[in-house]
């Protein structure tokens, strides 16, 4: 229930258009009520056989509600459509603004799928609390007091057996409705919800499914979710089908009542017969108000459910919050990390424990290690996807946490081992790090990280996820972002662990002169031309074990000079 309210107080800024839709919507079946009447009316007088003159108001009744029924309905949908579509637009924009501060670390426990159904899906099905949960009754109230005027006016019992019947058909009987396929909407989302992962999990780990001969036991966990998911619709149909029966054996219930109380007043002459024959079928077109009530019910647990998952994501605190008053990025200064800790989110075991180093303003450090150490974690700090569970981590002096995490990203370039590609074109991909690029700026960039031959190919598609370039081109782009970007600090998270040997060579002393002057944090597994790094951190279960120059280093004849004798044994 509380979700509901949540939901139904996001209509507030929009209270006077849904209050607009449902005076429209009233008119609408008012309109109907009118034609119906004034059509009775018409034909009740003219088998009469009376003149054409005394037909004539009945005839503008009949043109007159005719159209303006036809107009009103075009006006009610308009309304209530422009209406629903603003909420549904308030209600991305919202989400995605809350999702963005919780990416990365606090959307890791989250499928992509997941999210994605919950984005595109759980918003769109939002749309019925607001069409169909708001609006109809309102106007399904206005239709009952309409009804109840014309009818008491002749006789109350009447007015009462006939409100009965309304009330059954539009309150009762979606509510009975709602409780005897109670979970099953439920349970549908959820279904529908594994549906999508297992589609998603299957188109991209087709080539795995394959490999490892589980295709044909995937298939079958997306049949048994289908026909799981078939006999829940069905229940749910079944019962929509019987309460859609009921509503029109209520409908014609009014009317029996109503001619069974008015029949003898027609009679005894208290009441004209034409009259009475307007009443009964103005009765018949006031339950095209209570139509729209059948499904609302039923689907209210979808849609809450659906916001619940919303709200969910909505309401979880971002790992990183930006401070009140942030300090400005400092112009000069290096990076200090005195007993850095770290620990992921239900891991028992530190990810960092306790690591202190230096890299002075313009310094080249390397961290390598085993898979494992912790090295990506100390990046991931450096950025600020995570908060340090310990110790601390300054730029120029002042904590990390002092900035605003947008200025601080963007004075950090960062490029690592998989480089994620949007499906837009080349220029589009790369003018992300640098939106104000010209072309010269990008003809340089790509140039610089030696990708000339896409110079042509710049308002070429990238493909989905960049699958129309080699691993090595995507991996020379996320340099050519770099250079573009043009930050001071620079973090390379095995940057060339994709390329062949030759182009890691040419990739790298591009990368050493476009970071000529810049503050670099290297994270590399392949310990090469090690030489030209200032200090190598050697990190081994989130530890740092050893650091000094690569010469101190094999002097040392420790963990690091085991490594690399290792290394480049296995490469002779
Ligand atoms: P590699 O060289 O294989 O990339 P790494 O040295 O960069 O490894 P990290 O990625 O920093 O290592 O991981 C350090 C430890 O933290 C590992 O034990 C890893 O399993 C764990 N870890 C990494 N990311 C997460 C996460 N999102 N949630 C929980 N544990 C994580």
């Amino acid at each position: 229930m509380k979700t509901l309210f949540r939901l139904l107080g996001l209509t507030r800024p929009f209270a006077w258009w849904m209050l607009l839709a449902a005076v429209i919507g009233f008119a609408t079946v008012g309109s109907g009520i009118g034609l119906l009447m004034a059509s009775a009316w018409l034909v009740s007088r003219g088998a009469m056989l009376l003149p054409a003159s005394a037909l004539q108001s009945g005839i503008s009744g009949v043109r007159l509600f005719g159209a303006a029924r036809g107009v009103l309905r075009y006006a009610e949908r308009l309304v209530s459509h422009n209406t629903t579509f603003r909420i549904l637009t308030r209600l991305r924009l919202w989400f995605y603004e809350s999702v963005e501060p919780l990416a990365p670390a606090r959307l890791a426990a989250y499928r992509s799928a997941d999210l994605l159904k919950r984005i595109v899906d759980d918003i769109q099905s939002l749309e019925n609390i607001y069409s169909r949960v708001v609006a109809p009754p309102v106007t399904a109230l206005m239709v009952t007091a309409l009804v109840w005027a014309l009818v008491s006016r002749w006789s109350v019992e009447a007015a009462l057996g006939v409100l009965a019947c309304q009330l059954t058909a539009g309150a009762a009987l979606p509510v009975a409705a709602a409780l005897l396929s109670r979970g099953t909407a439920r349970r549908i989302a959820g279904l529908q919800a594994e549906q999508q992962l297992l589609a998603v999990d299957m188109v991209q780990g087709l080539g795995e499914l394959k490999a490892f001969g589980m295709l044909d036991e995937h298939l079958r966990r997306m049949r048994s979710a289908e026909e799981r998911k078939l006999t829940l619709e069905k229940r749910a149909a079944l019962v929509e089908g019987v309460q859609d029966t009921l509503s029109g054996l209520f409908m014609n219930a009014a009317v029996v009542w109503l001619l069974w109380q008015m029949l003898p007043m027609a009679r005894s002459g208290s009441v004209g017969t034409v009259a009475l024959t307007a009443l009964v079928f103005g009765v018949t077109a006031s339950f095209e108000a209570f139509l729209p009530l059948t499904g609302a019910v039923q689907h209210i647990e979808a849609d809450i459910r659906a916001g619940e998952r919303l709200f969910e994501i909505i309401d979880t605190e971002p790992e990183v919050v930006a401070p009140p008053a942030p300090l400005p990025f400092p112009a000069k200064g290096g990076i200090e990390a005195r007993e850095l800790r770290f620990t992921y989110p239900g891991s028992l075991r530190p990810a960092l424990d306790g690591v202190s180093f230096t890299i002075p303003e313009g310094g080249r450090v390397a961290i390598v290690g085993p898979s494992g150490a912790g090295k990506s974690t100390i990046a991931s700090l450096l950025v600020r996807f995570w908060n340090p569970s310990g110790g601390s981590l300054t730029i120029g002096g002042s904590a990390l946490s002092s900035f605003d995490p947008e200025t601080l990203r963007r004075h950090i370039a960062v490029v690592s081992q998989r480089t994620y590609l949007f499906g837009q074109s080349i220029r589009e991909n790369l003018l992300l790090a640098n939106p104000g690029a010209s072309d010269a700026d990008l003809g340089r960039a790509l140039s610089a990280a030696g990708l000339d031959s896409l110079l042509p190919r710049l308002d070429e598609w990238a493909g989905q996820s960049g699958m129309n370039l080699s691993g090595g081109e995507r991996q020379r782009i996320a340099i050519a972002r770099m250079i573009l970007q043009d930050a001071p600090i620079v973090v390379l998270d095995e940057a060339t662990a994709n390329l062949d040997a030759v182009t890691e060579q040419a990739v790298l002393e591009t990368i050493d002169r476009s970071c000529q002057g810049k503050s670099v944090l290297a994270i590399t597994h392949r310990l090469h031309r090690m030489e030209r790094f200032d200090t190598i951190l050697v990190l081994h279960e989130g530890k740092i074990v050893e650091q000094g120059a690569h010469g101190e280093l094999l002097a040392l004849d420790g963990f690091y000079a085991g490594m690399w004798h290792l290394q480049h044994r296995a490469e002779m």
